[in-house]
């Protein structure tokens, strides 16, 4: 097969075969750097190549380099894995190439959207009201969030931030946990607010925001324009903010409360976990990750802004009485996020939300807790290994002694190549963390890592 057609059933075969075969790959390629970089580098071509050609030589590039992110036993930092009908939505966004501006650009992407959104907010509870826009990741959704914040707060200070910028303006003040993520700082940096406006709040001893702190927080200064940063999911620990009574203290202060959920807010999504973060619909702003936990291939986020007004005045540059609105009745992407042309992220989150259903969503998060369990459970039984946190969530963290061993044993691990774990810093401790965020990871995936670790530590103890 030849052109177009032949290039694409390749590439499709290309893709099935990796898949298929990611579990029992190495999960970390061993790649040496300045051989990946040889074969991608040297001159710019000066001449073209036939297609086909193209995507044999950066198949043969690439794949030496290629992790087993997706991969059932990759347990480093929060990363999902990227459900069948999620990948295949989204080659077909990049083979249509529709553009996700409006609903000129492309009606198909437009309507998407719509009912993604309308079923994302009902999975997690979230005021019907709620606009909503698809970005990256959690970055990106708290950067919006954020910004949605910043154009309320400072309009009630009788200050259009968005005409007149932040020279001049009365200073906002944002009350965050001291276990806050680092992409809120740099949400706070992007809008101009600076991460040093930040007025942290201690954290309880599994991560959550200390109420009776940020009510004290909140006291000071009652009459600034005020930000509360609120978290579901410690990336560390899972560990939710009590989510109700903080947005209750905050909303009792004028403040906005902005919650920074990237993998947590999927605790709503299951009644077993929905606990956790109750009170989430008092919120203002919610930021959360599609390809984390939902297993959404990168790159994949939403943003919830309660008040459609304020999400609109910081992000579109329509007219506010178009704004939202679109061509017609649809509405139009391009007004609650950062970017213009983008891609058509709708597809992805569609096929993924098509295939599970709520019953499978839930049933994905209730998955992927009880095997977070099951690893602290039978870590736990072996001597010299600690779990350092209350497995609320998804999230284990697990210590072997002094920082040394500790930090040996997590190397001798990423050696063996079975599992992907990596190192944090939790309470100044060094600390293996383990993340169970992918669909296809069984309670066979955690017996085998399990029994990775066990070696590791003979390896470690010259056993
Ligand atoms: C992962 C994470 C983020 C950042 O999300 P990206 O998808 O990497 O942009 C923000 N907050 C928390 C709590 C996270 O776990």
């Amino acid at each position: 097969m030849a052109g177009l057609r032949g290039i694409l059933v390749r590439v499709a075969e290309l893709i099935a075969e990796f898949r298929e075969g990611v579990g029992d790959r190495p999960v970390v390629p061993a790649a040496d750097p300045e051989e990946l970089r040889a074969a991608f580098g040297g001159p710019l071509p000066a001449e073209g190549r036939e297609p086909t050609s193209v995507i044999e030589e950066l198949v043969a590039a690439a794949e030496p380099g290629l992790a087993a992110t997706a991969g059932p036993r990759y347990f480093g930092f929060v990363i999902g894995g990227a459900l069948d009908a999620a990948t295949a939505a989204d080659l077909l966004a990049t083979g249509w190439d529709q553009v996700g501006f409006n609903a000129v650009t492309s009606p198909a992407a437009a309507a998407v959207e719509e009912a993604v959104g309308a079923w994302l907010k009902e999975l997690f509870g979230l005021p019907s009201v709620a606009s909503f826009g698809l970005v990256t990741g959690a970055q990106a959704a708290n950067t919006v969030g954020l910004a949605a914040a910043r154009q309320r707060v400072l309009d009630r200070a009788g200050w259009d931030v968005e005409a007149r910028g932040l020279i001049g303006a009365p200073r906002v003040r944002v009350v965050g946990s001291e276990e806050r993520h680092a992409t809120i700082d740099r949400s706070l940096r992007l809008l101009g607010l600076g991460a040093g406006s930040v007025d942290a709040v201690r954290a309880d001893a599994n991560g959550a925001i200390h109420i009776g702190a940020l009510a004290e927080a909140l006291e000071r200064e009652p009459d600034a324009p005020t930000i509360v940063c609120l978290q579901a999911g410690n990336v560390n620990t899972g560990a939710c903010d009590d989510l109700g009574t903080a947005c209750d203290l905050a909303h009792r202060r004028g403040a906005w409360a902005h919650v920074d959920g990237a993998f947590g807010l999927w605790a709503a999504a299951s009644p077993s976990t929905r606990g956790l973060v109750a009170g989430i619909e008092a919120a203002d702003s919610w930021g959360v990750d599609g390809h984390k936990w939902l297993n959404v291939p990168y790159d994949s986020g939403y943003v919830f802004v309660a008040d459609p007004i304020a999400h609109a005045a910081a992000m579109s540059y329509t007219a506010a009485y178009l704004v939202g609105r679109g061509t017609g009745s649809v509405r139009a992407p391009g007004d609650f996020v950062p970017e213009s042309s983008r891609r058509a992220r709708g597809f992805a989150t569609w096929g993924a939300l098509r295939q599970l259903g709520r019953r499978g969503v839930a049933d994905l998060v209730e998955r992927c807790c009880a095997l977070a369990r099951r690893f602290a459970d039978e870590l736990g039984g072996i001597s010299g290994v600690e779990v350092a946190n209350e497995v609320v969530l998804n999230q284990v963290l697990v210590g072997f002694g002094d920082e040394e061993r500790t930090g040996r044993v997590i190397e001798a691990i990423q050696r063996d190549g079975t599992a992907w774990m990596g190192g944090t810093t939790w309470r100044g401790r060094r600390l293996m963390r383990i993340s169970v965020s992918n669909a296809t990871t069984t309670e066979a995936d955690v017996d085998l890592t399990v029994e990775a670790i066990r070696r590791a530590l003979a390896a470690v103890d010259g056993r």
